[in-house]
């Protein structure tokens, strides 16, 4: 991070009386467990027993501007991301290269192809995305980082943290700023989304397939969906399959019905299935497969799964791109103003100048290959390392370069399992998440919203942030002018 690093004010003075910061540290940490802002713990795991989430103790500051800004263009990306996921001569365009070297985006592309040509059992999808976004220093507007279409968490969770900082605020006797905290109601939004899709489908026996990890540590984020389903319609039946389940026990019925249990499934949410070790063998890809050879209506279908790829968030950035998808100059205005520098890795003359671009100044990008789930992209020297393995290979399509966001750093005071009693004031970065929910078919969206936000935040010198990977914290934003 270089020094001229503009840093954030705090809403508070910085740092707390110790007293204080002690006693709103153990309040607020009760606070999250009584709330279920919980976890599994990876070292100490038991299913009888969670951890709290880590998160900021204050709320981190963000532009008001900004943060309306992001929430009005979550339509705006869900309904493009929607015609990309539509357009198969795109996408497979798009892809071409990279799933020749990627071998698990060319399984993902294998199950596209097959049910395309098949025909498409289930014409509707539903997208349950959550676009992300850092305030980049030198103009202090939201860029992307990327948009997820496969498991974005962390709506359930962060719905009920969200009312921790006006606790905290109290606490600290400044319940007056609590105003300057935006409502967040992403769980209703996203369980509505799901809901409503189940309607679509039609039939009051289906139920509502949760796919999952073998071993679940973000319980309590999937556990408040299953729960708000619930809620909102006590008729609805939740289940929690593994691939490898899916995969021994579904069957097809005999007009493409997703059997498990005995029963037909409406909606298959995935909370798995976007990284390569969550298909053990072929039986995972099997049933990935016969999922989407389904009638059920699947968040994400395989095409709005790949519309989320990387790759596609670069190709998206090229110009005359958009204008395939948007057609309102506005719109397109709007969403080229958040991209940030992307570019490709073929094997061509402008792969080529993207390579002399990393190999000369690695500082100013971030690689990432076709994966989801954190911890796999590189960054700094190290992108050199990796560029100089690969720059004579075919390999290098599997990877995109990005130009690196710098955010404004503030100060505050992160809260984490096994912490120290009085936690030490950090210099820290915040990521925006914005939660989108979409149907729609091939000629048509029937519905589009946005539902809500989250906030993550790390410590300024961290690459990433995930916080089920353990290296950032929940948080909310309180909104400045
Ligand atoms: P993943 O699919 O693994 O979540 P992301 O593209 O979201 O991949 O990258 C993971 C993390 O890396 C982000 O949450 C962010 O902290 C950091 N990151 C990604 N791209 C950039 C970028 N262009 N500039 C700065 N940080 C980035
Ligand atoms: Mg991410």
């Amino acid at each position: 991070m270089s020094v001229e690093t503009p840093r954030l004010g705090s809403i508070l003075p910085m740092p707390l009386d110790e007293k204080d910061l002690k006693e709103v540290v153990e309040k607020s940490r009760d606070w999250a467990i009584m709330h279920g802002a919980g976890m599994r713990s990876k070292t100490n795991f038991s299913k009888d027993a969670l951890y709290f989430a880590p998160f900021v103790l204050i709320p981190s500051v963000f532009p008001r501007r900004e943060f309306y800004k992001a929430l009005e263009l979550q339509l705006v990306l869900n309904e493009m991301v929607h015609w990309v996921a539509h357009n198969r001569i795109f996408l497979t365009e798009v892809l071409k290269e990279t799933i020749q070297v990627d071998e698990f985006t060319g399984n993902l592309f294998k199950i596209y192809e097959t049910v395309q040509d098949e025909g498409i059992t289930q014409n509707l999808s539903l997208g349950l995305f959550r676009s992300d976004y850092m305030v980049h220093n030198s103009n202090s507007k939201i860029k992307q980082v990327e948009i997820n279409t496969i498991a974005s968490s962390f709506g359930g969770i962060i719905t009920h943290l969200t009312k921790l900082y006006r606790y905290v605020l109290q606490e600290l006797g400044h319940h007056d700023l609590a105003a300057n905290l935006p409502e967040n109601n992403a769980l209703e939004g996203l369980c509505s989304g799901m809901l409503e899709a189940w309607k679509m489908y039609g039939d009051i026996e289906a139920t509502i397939l949760f796919i999952v990890e073998d071993v679940t540590y973000n319980i309590c984020d999937q556990r408040f969906h299953e729960f708000e389903i619930k809620r909102l319609n006590p008729y609805v039946k939740v289940i929690r399959k593994t691939l490898t389940e899916i995969g021994n026990e579904a069957t097809l019925g005999s007009s493409n019905e997703l059997i498990i249990d005995n029963r037909p499934v409406a909606v298959v949410y995935f909370r798995a299935g976007y990284e390569p070790n969550h298909y053990h063998s072929q039986l995972e890809w099997d049933a990935r497969l016969m999922i989407e050879r389904s009638q059920a209506i699947k968040s994400p279908s395989i095409h709005y799964h790949l519309a989320g790829t990387k790759k596609v968030q670069q190709a998206l950035a090229k110009p005359g791109t958009l204008e395939m998808f948007l057609s309102d100059s506005g719109k397109i205005e709007a969403v080229r103003e958040i991209f940030t520098g992307l570019y490709s890795l073929d094997l061509d003359e402008f792969g080529d100048q993207a390579i002399q671009m990393a190999l000369d100044q690695p500082e100013r990008y971030v690689l990432k290959p076709q994966r989801e789930g954190g911890g796999n992209n590189i960054y700094g020297e190290e992108i050199k390392d990796a560029i100089l393995k690969m720059k004579d290979s075919k390999e290098r399509s599997a990877w995109i370069l990005m130009e690196r966001i710098h955010p404004p750093i503030s100060s505050g005071y992160i809260v984490r399992p096994g912490g120290p009693e009085v936690p030490e004031l950090l210099d820290l970065v915040s990521e925006l998440g914005i939660y989108g929910v979409i149907i729609g078919d091939s000629y048509k969206i029937y519905s589009n919203r946005q539902c809500g936000h989250m906030l993550r935040t790390k410590t300024s010198t961290a690459n990433e942030g995930g916080v089920a990977a353990g290296l950032g914290a929940l948080d909310s934003p309180y909104l400045v002018d």
